[in-house]
């Protein structure tokens, strides 16, 4: 998007006051009280009729297909899959950025121009590259952290930093994730949630963490997990080797004992991004398509840089990306709060991220779907 768009796009959108949300997933359940406190929610729309049963925190969620005869007279703000959706709005007429928007583009450019905060949805933060699998599609690249001998966990104090240093200019974030690698794996993990808590309780929806379910975190690191209200999100890859699934269902009894809240993501398929080991090799222009298609729904916070996609900074970490400066905003070096807006909202330098012209990520003009979890052979 550009700059101008911006503005425009606010223009259109200044004076509302009553939104519908499209999909009924975790991501919409997360905003809805940070909408809530400006907005009213008139319903919740998803395309799965399994999924629209009832209310979502006491908002009506419908079917698309009842919805259809109102679709003109509301503003959407689309939560999840906006490629697909935007596609299938904009075949009933409605036109982006006027009727329809991204929630980023809406959480951000809204509190941007209304109030000169600065609001992001969800940002990751990895606290180490070092990892108990060997993933192919990894797409934090562990296979080449592990080749190219790169993985280590990241400082305590460097991790503070960042955290002090990304609330000096951010505002509110309303999902912060920790990620990895293996976040079990990680010695000061608890810290971490502590700090969070401590200095910032006010200034971010919920913590997160990312983990594969194979280890089992220990009595204490429990008990901050529940003191800090951590909320843990089990991949579970259904691996059969290395007694994984009694790993996992151990894991989740401790967090159940503790009564820690946790969602169980099932294996299955995964996006293959196709980069390092078949990239793609893309002109410009088609960069930034694509990196507007796939358009991730987190940003990322590592070594005191914002990026818009995060998988770049593991893939400069492991060495099979140059380090670009447009991908990131150095928030060591002179920079302004607009400027992490504009980048945010994918107003940047270069237009793209570097890796876009190599990486399939989530767009579907390119994708390939493969088995999830398939193990390389430990280089
Ligand atoms: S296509 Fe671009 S934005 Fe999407 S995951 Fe790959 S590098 Fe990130």
């Amino acid at each position: 998007m550009e700059k101008l768009e911006l503005e425009k796009w606010y223009e259109e959108w200044k004076d509302v006051k009553e939104i519908v949300l499209f999909g009924n997933g975790k991501t919409t359940r997360y905003h809805i009280p940070e909408i809530k406190k400006n907005f009213e929610i008139q319903a919740i729309l998803d395309n799965d009729k399994q999924r629209t049963a009832g209310k979502t925190k006491d908002i009506p969620v419908l079917w698309f297909g009842d919805y259809i005869e109102e679709l003109h007279n509301t503003k959407i703000v689309v939560v999840s899959a906006y490629e697909e959706v935007s596609e299938q709005l904009l075949s009933y007429g409605l036109i982006e950025n006027v009727d329809f928007c991204d929630i980023r583009l809406f959480i951000t450019g809204w509190q941007w121009f209304q109030n000169r905060q600065l609001h992001i949805s969800e940002l990751h933060i990895a606290v180490t590259t070092c990892c108990t699998l060997n993933c192919h599609n990894c797409n934090m690249f562990m296979p080449s952290h592990r080749k190219n001998k790169t993985f280590r966990h990241i400082g305590l104090e460097r991790i503070k930093h960042d955290i002090d240093q990304m609330f000096q200019d951010i505002d509110r974030v309303y999902r912060i994730a920790l990620v990895g690698g293996e976040t079990m794996m990680y010695p000061y993990l608890g810290q971490v949630l502590q700090y969070l808590k401590e200095n910032y309780a006010d200034r971010y929806g919920s913590a997160e963490i990312y983990t594969n379910g194979m280890v089992l975190p220990e009595e204490e690191l429990l008990e901050i997990m529940k003191e800090t209200s951590a909320i843990v999100t089990i991949s579970n890859y259904n691996l059969t080797k290395n007694h994984y699934q009694e790993k996992v269902r151990d894991f989740i009894a401790a967090l159940e004992k503790k009564e820690i809240m946790y969602s169980e993501k099932l294996g299955g398929e995964w996006f293959d991004f196709a980069f390092p080991h078949e990239p793609l090799d893309l002109t410009r222009e088609e960069a930034i398509e694509n990196m507007y298609r796939c358009n991730p729904g987190f940003r990322g916070f590592n070594d005191g840089k914002f990026y818009f996609c995060h998988i770049v900074w593991s893939a400069v970490e492991c060495g099979i990306l140059p380090d670009c400066q447009d991908d990131y905003v150095d928030l060591h070096a002179a920079h302004t709060k607009e400027d992490i807006v504009n980048h945010q909202l994918g107003v940047m330098g270069g237009k793209y991220v570097s890796l876009c012209k190599y990486c399939i990520g989530c767009s579907k003009v390119y994708r390939k779907m493969v088995p999830g979890a398939i193990q390389e052979d430990e280089g």
